[in-house]
């Protein structure tokens, strides 16, 4: 049986004693081989697959930290702003805590399975006429001036739970990798994942990578409409954003864009040659490292073993997926027809 992540690493995080774990069994997420991408990359490729987490992202292993947290505080209820997985995440785990949940979303710009859990877990789900970064300067304000518990990776706990990720890529490698690709988003995670390394005295090179029609890190300044096929990572003025930044420069890495035909084209690539099917955002790790390698600092020597974080699972958003994947084959009851459908 898989621990809890608060029990596997309970040293590392300053949860109080009295605080209660609520916890879904989240973390201890699979590390793969890539071998095609090895093949690819020149480097030896790991794929850290955190859409296996119970709401199927990595935001339960900040989440699983932050109600604990909150209800160990006799918070009553908790909010977020979210693209869609914080939303899922908090109301699986409000719903697990007896605890009320709230979640803000950009009208119509979330993926349908992320919306369906939020619903399904009982959170009062509100659609946004703005943007995610809209939403979260409003939720802020709320949870100023009422009894709710902000639980976006502005909340302290949401990052110490994310650095987990970084003790069981190191735990199940034995060794720290020479580098790791990550999308970005909102920064929360990026933080996070550095923050972990640090805690394990080690410095793998960052590569993180945003959408291009949401790259505030790149182009050095927010970024008003955010736009990409990427929902997760749809965010023009990153909470983390300086955070990220140092991350960046102290592991000698770099932040970079994709645009979105990488982002879908490696989505697919990952789907039908590995297996693996992650959501958009995720697939931006990926289409990262195809498109811009691995550049290090002058003398710094190529990075030999890489993980790649997969955020989330493609059934979050089948609609992406079906507009992307091959057309379906529609065939009469009949086994002539049917042969030659299947093998022609
Ligand atoms: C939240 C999220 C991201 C971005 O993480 P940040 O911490 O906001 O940078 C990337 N991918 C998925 C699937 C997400 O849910």
């Amino acid at each position: 049986m898989p621990q809890p992540l608060i029990e596997r690493y309970r040293r590392w995080l300053s949860l109080d004693e009295g605080d209660p774990v609520v916890t879904l069994n989240e973390g201890s997420t699979p590390l793969i081989h890539s071998p095609r991408l090895s093949e690819r990359l020149e480097a030896d490729v790991h794929l850290k697959l955190e859409g296996a987490n119970p709401t199927g992202s990595f935001k339960d292993r900040g989440m699983t930290v932050a109600v604990s947290r909150a209800k160990g505080q006799g918070a009553e209820a908790v909010i977020c702003a979210s693209t869609g997985n914080t939303a899922a995440s908090a109301a699986a785990y409000a719903a697990r805590a007896g605890l009320r949940g709230a979640v803000i979303v950009p009208e119509g710009k979330i993926a349908v399975g992320k919306l369906a859990q939020a619903l399904m877990h009982g959170a009062r789900v509100i659609a946004l006429q703005g943007n995610f970064d809209e939403a979260l300067a409003i939720v802020r304000e709320l949870a100023d001036r009422n009894p709710v518990e902000l639980v976006n990776s502005v909340n302290p706990w949401r990052i110490e739970g994310q650095k987990t990720a970084a003790y069981e890529v190191c735990d199940e490698l034995g060794e720290p990798p020479d580098a790791l690709a990550i999308p970005v988003g909102n920064a929360g995670n990026v933080t996070a994942y550095w923050a972990g390394f640090q805690d394990y005295e080690a410095s793998p090179v960052l590569y993180g990578f945003q959408a291009a029609g949401a790259a505030p890190l790149v182009e050095g300044h927010p970024v008003e409409q955010p736009e990409t096929v990427a929902s997760a990572i749809r965010i023009g003025n990153p909470a983390r954003w300086e955070e990220a930044m140092n991350a960046f420069t102290a592991s000698r890495g770099r932040v970079a864009a994709v645009s979105d035909d990488q982002i879908l084209d490696a989505y697919r690539w990952l789907a039908s040659s590995e297996g693996v099917f992650c959501e958009p955002a995720s697939a931006a790790s990926v289409a990262g490292l195809l498109a811009h390698g691995m550049p290090v600092a002058d003398g710094a020597e190529q990075p030999r073993s890489v993980v790649c974080v997969l955020t989330g699972h493609g059934l979050k958003d089948p609609d992406t997926a079906l507009g992307k994947a091959p057309a379906v084959i529609n065939c009469e009851a009949e086994l002539d027809t049917v042969e030659r459908a299947v093998f022609s």
